[in-house]
């Protein structure tokens, strides 16, 4: 690891202003992801700037048919929380399957979507349930915050402050499980909305991404048998060490059926 200057603000301002002025600044949350990369040698940043210290960004609150998650919010928090648990089932699950206990426990929602990892799970619930990412400068819908690999269409220096989660009529997740890093060789999460079904494919492709031939064959029938004979293009999966395109591709047909079972109970 190379030497940085470390900073834990407990305002927003304080640390827009710290990373303004740092000359090559980042932000850290859990550290989950960056911390690894730091080690690694593959970033080298002036500065970090902790998130971990600024208590409006931390939280669960159920108001109406609305969950909102602080950003630094732990995933272990998520997955124990009664009120998640009994609003969007579906959403603690996803929460839970995350890791192990200390990644769980470190790790944040913020810090999950704002890295956009093509093999993380809160992305698909960000994607599936239609959430909205809400930042320092502005509200961002899911269908135009995941941009691409790694990418997404948060502006240097902006910070994400919550998500807000629509309460579906019912939802379902499933992952099959790369077994060495539990990560998501596949996740799908399936929500009925109040605007629609919607279909969110995570591990499978470069970036998570909406499945619109099920969406439409189950706007028609929720139910698991809607999605026979649904494919999946493996040239636009994954294709590496952990699975072939034609893999994932199967491993999306799979994994959505169980998806919808969960929904249905
Ligand atoms: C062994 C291991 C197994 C894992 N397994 C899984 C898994 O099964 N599923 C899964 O989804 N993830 C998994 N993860 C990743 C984990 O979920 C991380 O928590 C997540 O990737 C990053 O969250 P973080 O809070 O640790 O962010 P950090 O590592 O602190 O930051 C990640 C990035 O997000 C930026 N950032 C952080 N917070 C904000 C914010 N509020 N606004 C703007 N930018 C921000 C940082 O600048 C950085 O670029 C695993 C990690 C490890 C180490």
């Amino acid at each position: 690891m190379y030497a940085f200057n470390y900073h834990r603000p407990k305002s927003l301002a304080d640390a827009a202003k710290l990373l303004g002025d740092a000359s090559d600044g980042k932000f850290i949350a859990g550290g989950q992801t960056l911390l690894p990369t730091l080690k690694n040698r593959l970033a080298s940043p002036s500065d970090l700037v902790d998130l971990t210290g600024i208590a409006e960004l931390s939280g669960i609150s159920v108001a109406g048919s609305t969950v909102s998650i602080g950003a630094i919010t732990k995933h272990g928090a998520v997955a124990t929380s009664a009120e998640v648990k009994k609003a969007i089932p579906a959403l603690s699950t996803l929460a839970g399957l995350i890791g192990d206990p200390a990644v769980r426990n470190m790790g944040t929602v913020g810090g999950s979507v704002a890295n956009n990892d093509p093999a993380a799970d809160y992305p698909s619930a960000v994607l599936g349930l239609n959430a909205t990412v809400h930042t320092t400068k502005r509200k961002i819908a899911a269908d135009s915050f995941f941009t691409g690999l790694f990418e997404t269409a948060l502006a240097d220096g902006e910070i994400i402050t919550k998500i807000e989660f629509p309460v579906p009529k019912r939802a379902g997740y499933e992952k099959f499980r790369n077994p060495a890093s539990r990560y998501a060789m596949v996740g799908v999460f399936v929500a009925e909305t109040a605007d629609g079904v919607r279909v969110a494919v995570t591990g499978a492709g470069p970036c998570v991404f909406r499945h619109k031939e099920m969406e439409a064959a189950l706007s028609k029938s929720f139910s698991v048998d809607a999605l026979k004979g649904i494919k999946t293009d493996p040239a636009k999966m994954n294709n590496d060490i952990h699975g072939s395109g034609e893999y994932r591709a199967h491993l999306v047909g799979v994994v959505a059926k169980r998806a919808v079972q969960n929904a249905l109970g």
